[in-house]
């Protein structure tokens, strides 16, 4: 048992491929501070995704364990696993997880709702703080990458879940956009949880606290 904010735990993850044996994480292991924004850093194919679906309990680690809050997320049923989630992550990942046929503030609801955040920042507000005030009556279809990116922030931090994790957000984003997004990362991440940024952009470096290089599934200090 720990109790800390989010903890990884020498996770192993291996892919088979036809006859080959993929290793798409090798022994990796984290702990992410109180309030700390952690950018894990790599190049394409060396592992982020890996990572950020174990650290969410949306895959399991072959070898290793995460814990979220002193909570081992890892190794348990995907419905315990989908519990804890709900409970305690919000996940930003590439296909942002808009439900295509709700507005951009039913979207908020609807997360805010299924994680029973009533004392969270209010829906309208978040949409604000995320720069969406003019677009919460539009459908994610009509949203603009950056939009969507925006989006799907407000959605992952409906009802104020202790830990943030963010799949390359700013992949699909223009330059100047992706300083702005950044700056919202490190605003609105939860004030004494943790969150981790997977990304292969360099300028994730100055948003963070704390910058991790991952290489071929390893992380490289
Ligand atoms: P990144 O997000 O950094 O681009 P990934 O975590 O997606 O890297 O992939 C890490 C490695 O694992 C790559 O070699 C990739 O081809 C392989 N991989 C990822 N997912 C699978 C899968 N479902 N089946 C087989 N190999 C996979
Ligand atoms: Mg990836």
């Amino acid at each position: 048992m720990t109790a800390e904010v989010l903890e990884a735990r020498g996770l192993h993850r291996f892919y088979r491929r036809g006859d080959d044996e993929v290793a798409a994480l090798l022994d990796v292991s984290l702990i992410v501070q109180p309030g700390e924004l952690v950018a894990v850093r790599g190049p394409s194919g060396s592992g982020k995704s890996t990572l950020l679906v174990l650290l969410a309990g949306l895959d399991e680690p072959d070898g290793g364990a995460v814990y979220i809050g002193g909570h081992r997320i890892s190794h348990h049923g995907g419905r315990d696993r989908a519990e804890l989630r709900r409970r305690f992550v919000g996940v930003l990942t590439q296909t942002s997880g808009l439900v295509s046929h709700l507005s951009v503030r039913d979207n908020v609801e609807l997360a805010r709702r299924l994680r029973d955040g009533s004392h969270a920042t209010p829906r309208d507000e978040l949409i604000d703080a995320v720069g969406l005030a003019s677009r919460a009556n539009a459908f994610p279809p009509e949203l603009s990458g950056g939009e969507t990116a925006r989006a799907g922030l407000a959605v992952a931090l409906a009802g104020a879940p202790m830990v943030l994790l963010a799949d390359e957000p700013t992949a699909e984003v223009s330059w100047a956009e992706e300083t702005d997004l950044l700056r919202l990362f490190r605003e609105l991440r939860p004030e004494h949880g943790g969150t981790v940024v997977v990304t292969h952009s360099a300028a994730v470096a100055d948003a963070a606290d704390r910058v991790l290089d991952l290489h071929e599934g390893r992380l490289v200090s």
